[in-house]
């Protein structure tokens, strides 16, 4: 972050600005003290586009990037490919320890109540948790000690939001693990492809690459969570604590090929399914799914409220529209 002197650009007063990376820097040539040019175009966000040489004191001193975390002196590194520089240090490094845990807990994934970014800091520095695992030993009692603050009525919604966590399902728990690179999507497809942990802790890197939405970066990474055995027993005190690493019986339902070489475009609302439900029940039974009609589209799955410009192309290509009790017919359900 570019520390400035406060100007006022398009009518907000611009203080600093994101230099983003190292190479960034290197790119701008950054020296300390430095007159520069400030841009906000067509974003809010204001940007250092260049350096006014002219006006450069001859002994201003280049920016240089941090070598060693600032937080835990530990190195700093940078892997190949990537314009980030990260610490490595991640099961010791304080922030780190607090920004896995406040993923673990954040709303998209264990969506555990009354957790948020501060309690969990707060407990960190208690002494409490050093991990996520460490959570599900938490007691009421070690709550209300902490004192100010907490009250029944809060350590209650804590301990209760914690236990309730047990029943998310595996593809979230798998998000919230917070392997790099395995975003919500990512986490999705490989629950739905492998359907529990034990069998992706089993994974050659030739297998996970034939995951859908998997590849050789995000393959490498899983590999390298589960080679961590620091990871591997969080992984095994947390199944201890009753989380999910499976996914549902019911949808462990096995390929089917009713609708294979057929292309679905979806529209609407409709009754037995939701969005991301219909969509896996085309893939499930080997159809695929586009975002718009084409020629090649075999059918358009219209639930209620089509949109009229999605009808109009469809009979303009003399593509089939069809409801979702066909659908279901095709499928066999
Ligand atoms: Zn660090």
């Amino acid at each position: 972050m570019a520390e400035l002197e406060p100007v006022l650009l398009a009518g907000t007063t611009v203080k600093r600005a994101s230099l983003h990376n190292a190479d960034q820097i290197a790119k701008l040539d950054l020296h300390l003290g430095d007159f520069v040019k400030v841009e906000k175009g067509g974003e809010i966000i204001p940007k250092i586009v260049g350096v006014e040489l002219d006006q450069r004191s001859g002994d201003a001193v280049p920016v240089a990037f941090p070598e060693t975390c600032p937080e835990c002196g530990t190195s700093l590194v940078r892997y190949e490919g990537e314009a980030q520089h990260y610490c490595p240090n991640e099961h010791a490094c304080p922030p780190q320890i607090t920004g896995r845990i406040e993923h673990f807990v954040g709303r998209k994934m264990m969506a555990i109540d009354g957790l948020g970014g501060e309690t969990v800091a707060e407990l960190v520095q208690a002494g409490l948790i050093g991990n996520v695992a460490d959570l599900y030993d938490l007691t009421k009692d070690q709550l209300l000690a902490l004192g100010k603050g907490w009250g029944e009525k809060s350590a209650s919604q804590v301990i209760d939001g914690i236990a309730a966590s047990k029943s998310i399902p595996f593809e979230q728990v798998l998000f919230a693990l917070g392997i790099r690179h395995v975003g919500e999507t990512v986490a999705k497809k490989i629950a739905r492809a492998v359907f529990s942990i034990d069998r992706l802790q089993e994974m050659t890197a030739i297998d996970l690459v034939g995951i859908d939405e998997v590849g050789e970066v995000i393959a490498q990474s899983i590999l390298d969570f589960f080679a961590v055995e620091g990871n591997r027993n969080m992984v095994r005190r947390l199944r201890m604590a009753g989380l999910r690493f499976e996914v549902d019986v019911s949808q462990q339902q096995p390929m089917g090929d009713k609708l294979k070489g057929l292309s679905f475009v979806v529209s609407g609302v409709f009754v037995g399914y939701d969005r991301d439900g219909i969509k896996e029940a085309i893939e499930r039974n080997g159809g695929k799914v586009s975002g718009s009609i084409s020629k090649k589209t075999s059918f358009v799955l219209a639930g209620a409220d089509m949109g009229p410009a999605k009808r109009a192309k469809a009979d303009e290509l003399g593509v089939k529209v069809i409801g979702e009790e066909e659908f279901k017919r095709m499928i066999g359900e």
